[in-house]
């Protein structure tokens, strides 16, 4: 018999950062970038060989909520940005008011994932930042309260990464969860939002898709529902800006995605649901009969895991309040948006007219650890606030905070609790962002 083999593992190479930002999706590149802009030194981990997660990998293809329903704007900064070198490309419409199943009005701009592949390897690379492509997090080093380094798997073996900063933007904070951190856990009656296989579908005549009204298009949505072609009782999507097609967001998967068996079967049982979505648009939806489904998703998106628990757990009683946080470095609009696991209907909280509500930047600091921050949709907030704050609108502005904050952090001895409040405010501002 063979000796079984020892597992355990040798360091291939060490990188060295001031700020190593963990996950590349819409709040990870946006902190990296803005690291970078304020004078770090700093590498991006990611997984795929493109940045962009949900934004991209995920397909969803609309930025959604940059200002309240009666027009004031409380998202800004590199976010504005990215929207403007999309549109450089053609890959992003106007800003454009629409009105949700629910009659809520919001703003959204539809935009080409692909193309914001391309916007996302500029802005990476003309701020210096150096990426680390098909990476994935293996494990970390971790003394007391200190993140000692990341150690990535890569095709060239582990790579060790040391920086002064961790900023966790894996979606799902597999770092800090190796790091032994501490999540939320979720309240009776609460579960997991679904995740989502996006699909592409096209020709559609949009002129009569358009024309549908919102009870026709209720009555559609049902009537799939109720035979069984779709999962999620809706025809919820958004057209490409180059051709006639739309990425349809109509699926609908109850899973935990941290379970790899369970994210893996969620691919499979997607496309199928997508597949007969698509048939069903092709069959019963005016504007859709010539249409076919042209791709899926690279991944199903996913729209909620681990919440890290942060020196600040932000509630939806305080985004509905709104309350004012003196550490305010993001604000949101987007309403309390909960897709139930499986079936049923969507709870969902509109907001005032002029209602905006502030990101506190404890929310970001993970309890027990001095050096790391969280961006994006793992960030501390209770499942009901969570929904609210996931959108990448507000990822974005929370990771361009996150990486000024880790570039002042890392010019020290890489404290995050210690960065001045008013300095890192005042730099937000100037950089065009809006904190509410
Ligand atoms: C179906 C769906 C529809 C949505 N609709 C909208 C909408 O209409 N408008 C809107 O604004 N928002 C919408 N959202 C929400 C939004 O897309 C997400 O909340 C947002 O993109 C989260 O960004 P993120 O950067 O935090 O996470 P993610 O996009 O999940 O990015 C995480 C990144 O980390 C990488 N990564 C993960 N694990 C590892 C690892 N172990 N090692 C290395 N890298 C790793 C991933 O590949 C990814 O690039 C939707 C989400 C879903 C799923």
């Amino acid at each position: 018999m063979m000796d079984s083999k020892k597992f355990g593992y040798a360091i291939a190479s060490t990188i060295e950062a001031e700020v190593v930002v963990c996950g590349g999706g819409v709040a990870g590149a946006m902190a990296a970038v803005a690291a970078a802009r304020a004078g770090a030194s700093v590498v991006l981990v990611e997984r795929y060989g493109f940045l962009g997660g949900n934004a991209t990998a995920g397909a969803v293809a609309q930025f959604n909520s940059w200002q309240t329903a009666n027009g004031r704007r409380v998202v800004a900064g590199l976010a504005d940005e990215v929207v403007d070198r999309l549109r450089h490309h053609g890959g992003a419409g106007e800003h454009a008011t629409f009105v949700m199943s629910t009659g809520h009005k919001m703003d959204r701009v539809e935009y080409a994932p692909e193309v914001l592949k391309l916007v996302l390897d500029d802005m990476l690379q003309e701020s210096g930042v150096r990426p680390l492509l098909h990476a994935s997090v293996l494990d970390v080093a971790v003394t007391g309260r200190q993140i000692d380094a990341l150690h990535v798997l890569t095709k060239s073996g582990v790579v060790e990464l040391r920086a002064r900063v961790l900023i966790d933007a894996s979606g799902d904070i597999d770092a800090l969860k190796r790091a032994g951190a501490t999540f939320l856990e979720l309240d009776d009656g609460e579960a997991l939002q679904p995740a989502t296989m996006m699909f592409r579908f096209g020709p559609i005549d949009f002129e009569r898709f358009d024309a549908l009204s919102k009870d026709e298009i209720a009555a559609l949505a049902r009537r799939g529902y109720d035979d069984g072609q779709l999962a999620r009782a809706a025809l919820h999507s958004s057209r490409d800006p180059f051709s006639n097609d739309g990425w349809f967001n109509i699926s609908r998967l109850g899973i935990d995605a941290t379970d790899a068996m369970a994210l893996g079967a969620a691919e499979i049982e997607g496309r199928r649901q997508a597949w007969k979505a698509a048939q069903y648009l092709r069959q019963c939806v005016p504007g859709c009969e010539e249409g076919q489904l042209r791709a899926f998703g690279t991944q199903v998106g996913v729209r909620e895991t681990r919440r890290i628990v942060g020196d600040h757990v932000l509630t939806s009683e305080e985004l509905l309040l709104p309350k004012q946080f003196p550490d305010a470095i993001a604000a949101g609009a987007y309403p309390i948006d909960i897709h139930p696991a499986a079936g049923g209907e969507l709870r969902y909280e509109g907001l005032g007219d002029d209602h905006a509500y502030q990101i506190p930047y404890r929310s970001l600091i993970p309890i027990g650890f001095d050096n790391a921050l969280v961006v994006g949709r793992g960030v501390s907030a209770t499942h009901s606030a969570h929904a609210a704050i996931r959108v990448m609108t507000i990822s974005m502005a929370v990771g361009q905070a996150a990486g000024v904050a880790a570039s002042i952090a890392a010019k020290g001895d890489g404290k995050v609790r210690a960065v001045p409040m008013p300095v890192l405010r005042e730099r937000l501002l100037e950089d065009g962002a809006k904190l509410g």
